[in-house]
C-alpha cells in the first residue's frame, strides 16, 4: 500500500499549510515513497490542503539548449512539477528557461508578463507570490539547493555579482522560432547552507510527509534573512565546486569590490 490522497493532505497540513494559502514547492517524487497514483496523487493533496482559494506555484524550468514551447516543453524539476503543469487549471509562464506554472484564484496575474531578463528576480512571478501574496516556500524531500526563492533573495541583496546572459530559443504557436537572451541565474549548490541557518534561527517548520523530510517557509521571512546575512557575508550562497565558474566569477567580483 501506498501513500494516500488523504494521507498527503494531512501530511502538508501538518506541516501547517492551510486552506487559501499561496505556496511554492519543490519536490521529489521518490522521496515520498510510494504514492497511490503517483505524482497526480501529490498533486491532487496539495490542491486538498489549500482549497479553492489557495493558490500553487511550481518550476516548471526547461533546458536553455532545446527550443521553448510554452504548451508542450516538458520541466526538468521533477515528476510532479510535469504532472502540475499538464493540469488544465494550470498557466505556465513564458520564460524560455525558467517559466513556473501556477494553479488558484491568482495564478493568471501571478505568471503574466514574465520577463526575459529577470527570471527570479524582484517583480518575478515567484517574488509576486511571495510579496504580494505571503507566499510560503514548501521544500518536499529536496533542501535549499532547489529552492529558487533564494535567488530572489540573491539580487534584492545588490550583490557584486550579477546574473550573466545567455541565449535561447522560443517557439512560437505558429512554429516560428525566435532567439532571445535570458538571465542566467547564479548557481545554487551553495544554497543548502541557508538550511542549517534557518533551522537554528526557527524559521520555518520541519515534518515529514509519507518517507519525505519537509519544511515550509514564509517567504517574506525567508527573503528578508536571507538578504540580511547577505550584506553581512556576500559570499554565503556561493558553492565549494572546485570547477564552478560562476561561484570563481562571484568571488572575484566580491574580492574587486570589497
Ligand atoms: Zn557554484
Amino acid at each position: 500500500m501506498g501513500l494516500t490522497r488523504d494521507e498527503l493532505r494531512g501530511g502538508f497540513r501538518g506541516l501547517g499549510l492551510d486552506s487559501g494559502d499561496g505556496v511554492l514547492v519543490h519536490s521529489s517524487l521518490s522521496s515520498l515513497g510510494r504514492v497511490d497514483g503517483g505524482a497526480e496523487t501529490v498533486v491532487d493533496s496539495l490542491r486538498d490542503a489549500v482549497g479553492d482559494d489557495g493558490t500553487l506555484m511550481m518550476p516548471t524550468f526547461t533546458r536553455y539548449d532545446r527550443p521553448y514551447d510554452l504548451d508542450t516543453s516538458p520541466s526538468t524539476v521533477g515528476a510532479i512539477t510535469e504532472a502540475f503543469r499538464k493540469r488544465s487549471a494550470a498557466v505556465r509562464s513564458s520564460h524560455p528557461t525558467k517559466s513556473v506554472a501556477a494553479i488558484g484564484p491568482n495564478a493568471r496575474t501571478l505568471v503574466d508578463n514574465h520577463d526575459l531578463r529577470n527570471s527570479i528576480g524582484p517583480g518575478s512571478p515567484i517574488h509576486r507570490l511571495i510579496d504580494e501574496r505571503g507566499g510560503a516556500v514548501l521544500l518536499l524531500g529536496v533542501d535549499h539547493t532547489t529552492n529558487s526563492a533564494l535567488h530572489v533573495a540573491e539580487r534584492l541583496a545588490d550583490l557584486p555579482y550579477r546574473d550573466q546572459l545567455a541565449e535561447t530559443t522560443i517557439r512560437r504557436g505558429d512554429g516560428s522560432t525566435e532567439t532571445v537572451e535570458v538571465n542566467r541565474v547564479h548557481c545554487s549548490r551553495g544554497f543548502g547552507v541557508v538550511g542549517s541557518i534557518a533551522r537554528r534561527l526557527g524559521v520555518g517548520r520541519e515534518g515529514r510527509v509519507g518517507d519525505a523530510a519537509a519544511r515550509l517557509l514564509d517567504g517574506r521571512t525567508l527573503l528578508s534573512l536571507v538578504v540580511e546575512l547577505l550584506d553581512e557575508q556576500p559570499g554565503l550562497l556561493l558553492c565549494d565546486v572546485p570547477d564552478c565558474d560562476r561561484c570563481a566569477y562571484g568571488r572575484r567580483r566580491i574580492a574587486t569590490t570589497g
